[in-house]
C-alpha cells in the first residue's frame, strides 16, 4: 500500500519550524514591567489615579467623550445595560453565539434575553432576525463582533432607530477595528469591551465601558464605582443617591492591570496591524482551497478584523465529499498546525437559560419577569445550532513571520487536498461541538 502523505497516516508533518515568538501575546517589555513594579512599589494597587490616566487616554484613542474602567469586561457589560436603564421585565436581543457576559448580567437587572441567530457568514447577529425578535418589551440590542469581524452596523442601527432601541456593542473581540472606516464601539449607544489577558487587547482582568452619552456614563459610575459617585454627578436622578453604588457592586480596575493598560495602549494598533499583514497572509496562500473559507472581511471597504481574535475559518463539507470538520481538525493537528472544531456553544439551549430558578422567583429566571415565555427551544436558531460543525479554529499568528504562516497553510491545504483518504475512518462530529468559552488557563 502506497504511503499517504497525510501525517495523520505516517507522512511527513507539513509544520516543522519551532514557532518562536510568532504565537506570543501579550507582548509584554521592560515598559510594562517598569509602570506595574512603580504602582507596586508605592502600593498604589487599589487607587484610581493610574486608572483614569488610562480612560483619558483610552477614550482619545476610541474617539468617545467619556471612558469609564471595570474590573472585567462582565462588569462593563453589566453597566452598560443598566447605563440604557434595562430593569425589570425588559428585554434584550443578543446572538446565542457569543461569550456568556454578553447576555447573563441582564438576570440580575430582573431583564432577560432574546437570542437572534446570527449570519453563516460574518458569524454576528443577523438583522433580519433581531427585526423578527422584537416585542414591546424590547430595549436593547446586544451586537457582538465575533471573532473580530464587524457586525452589519448599517442595518443593526437602522432597526434601532426605526424601534428606538438601545444598542449596546461587545467589542470584546475586536479591540480598535474599523466598520466602513469608522472605530467598533461608536456606533451604539455604549460600548463594552473586555480587557482580559487571551483578549487582544490584553492587559490583565479588565474591562473598559465607552460612550459619548454622559448620562449612561453617570448610571454606569453610580452602579460600580462609589468613590466617584459625588458631587461631580452632573445627572439629576443619580443625585440623591451619592456615595453608595446604586448596584451594590465594585467594580474599580485594578492598577496593575491598569498601568499595563496605558503602556499596551501605545503600542496596540501597529501590533493589531501586524496580526491583520499575517492572518491575511495565511487566508491569501489558501484562497481556492476547496471546503475551506476565510472568516473576515474586504479592507478596501474600510473594515477590518481588528486583532482578530480566537481567528476561526469557515467550513464548507459538501466540497470535502461530506468529511466532518472533527475529522478534518485532527488530520491538520496531525500536521503539526493548530485546529479545534467549532467555536461558542448556542446559549438558548444551556439549561441557565432554560430551566434554572437562579434567585428563587419560584420559576426558570429567564422567565421571571416575563409575560410571555421567551425561551427557544432546540431548532429555533438553525445557523446557531449548526455552526459549530461549520467551523474551526485556526493558528493566531501575532507576527508576520512568512516561512512560518507558509507551513501552516500548507498543513490545511494538504489535508482539504486530500480529503478523499479521511473519509474511511470518519466517526462523524459529535452532537456538540465548540464550548461554553475557549479561553485556556495558563
Ligand atoms: C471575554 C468576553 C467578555 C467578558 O469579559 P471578561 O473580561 O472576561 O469579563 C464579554 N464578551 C465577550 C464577547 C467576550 O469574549
Amino acid at each position: 500500500m502506497a504511503q499517504s502523505e497525510l501525517a495523520i497516516f505516517g507522512g511527513p508533518k507539513a509544520v516543522q519550524t519551532d514557532p518562536g515568538d510568532v504565537f506570543q501575546w501579550p507582548i509584554i517589555t521592560k515598559e510594562d514591567e517598569e509602570a506595574v513594579l512603580n504602582v507596586l512599589r508605592r502600593g498604589g494597587m487599589s487607587g484610581i489615579d493610574v486608572t483614569m490616566e488610562f480612560e483619558k487616554e483610552f477614550a482619545q484613542w476610541q474617539g468617545t467623550r467619556y471612558a469609564l474602567a471595570f474590573n472585567n469586561g462582565t462588569a462593563a457589560l453589566h453597566a452598560a445595560m443598566f447605563g440604557c436603564k434595562i430593569g425589570v421585565g425588559d428585554e434584550i436581543i443578543c446572538p446565542s453565539i457569543t461569550y456568556w457576559a454578553s447576555a447573563l448580567p441582564a438576570f440580575s437587572l430582573g431583564a432577560t434575553v432574546v437570542f437572534a441567530d446570527i449570519d453563516p457568514e460574518t458569524l454576528c447577529i443577523d438583522p433580519q432576525d433581531i427585526e423578527r425578535h422584537i416585542s414591546e418589551r424590547t430595549k436593547a440590542i446586544v451586537v457582538v463582533h465575533y471573532l473580530g469581524h464587524p457586525a452589519d452596523m448599517d442595518s443593526i442601527m437602522e432597526i434601532a432607530r426605526r424601534h428606538g432601541l438601545k444598542v449596546i456593542e461587545d467589542v470584546s473581540h475586536a479591540q480598535g477595528g474599523l466598520y466602513k472606516g469608522k472605530k467598533l464601539g461608536t456606533f451604539g449607544d455604549v460600548a463594552a469591551f473586555s480587557l482580559m489577558s487571551g483578549k487582544s487587547f490584553a492587559i490583565g482582568e479588565g474591562g473598559m465601558l465607552a460612550t459619548n452619552d454622559l448620562e449612561i456614563y453617570e448610571r454606569a459610575l453610580a452602579f460600580g464605582h462609589y468613590e466617584r459617585y459625588d458631587e461631580r454627578i452632573q445627572t439629576e436622578s443619580l443625585k440623591p443617591f451619592r456615595g453608595l453604588p446604586l448596584g451594590g457592586y465594585k467594580y474599580r480596575m485594578h492598577q496593575l492591570s491598569s498601568a499595563v493598560g496605558r503602556v499596551q495602549l501605545k503600542y496596540y494598533d501597529q501590533r493589531i496591524a501586524e496580526i491583520r499583514r499575517a492572518m491575511n497572509y495565511f487566508w491569501d496562500l489558501l484562497e481556492g482551497v476547496p471546503g475551506l473559507k476565510a472568516h473576515r472581511v474586504d479592507e478596501s471597504t474600510g473594515s477590518n478584523m481588528a486583532g482578530w481574535y480566537a481567528p476561526h475559518g469557515i467550513y464548507q463539507p459538501e466540497e470535502l465529499g461530506g468529511l466532518s470538520v472533527t475529522r478534518f481538525a485532527e488530520a491538520v493537528r496531525a500536521e503539526g498546525s493548530i485546529c479545534s472544531p467549532g467555536v461558542n456553544r448556542p446559549l438558548h439551549l444551556h439549561p441557565l437559560l432554560n430551566t434554572c430558578d437562579v434567585y428563587g422567583h419560584g420559576k426558570p429566571t429567564r422567565i421571571a419577569h416575563s409575560q410571555r415565555d421567551v425561551r427557544q427551544p432546540k431548532g429555533s436558531l438553525p445557523v446557531s445550532e449548526r455552526i459549530g460543525r461549520l467551523t474551526y479554529s485556526i493558528p493566531w499568528f501575532k507576527r508576520y513571520r512568512p516561512e512560518i504562516i507558509e507551513e501552516h497553510a500548507r498543513a490545511f491545504r494538504k489535508v482539504a487536498e486530500h480529503y478523499q483518504e479521511l473519509l474511511k475512518d470518519d466517526p462523524g462530529d459529535p452532537p456538540n461541538l465548540g464550548g461554553w468559552h475557549f479561553f485556556q488557563h495558563h
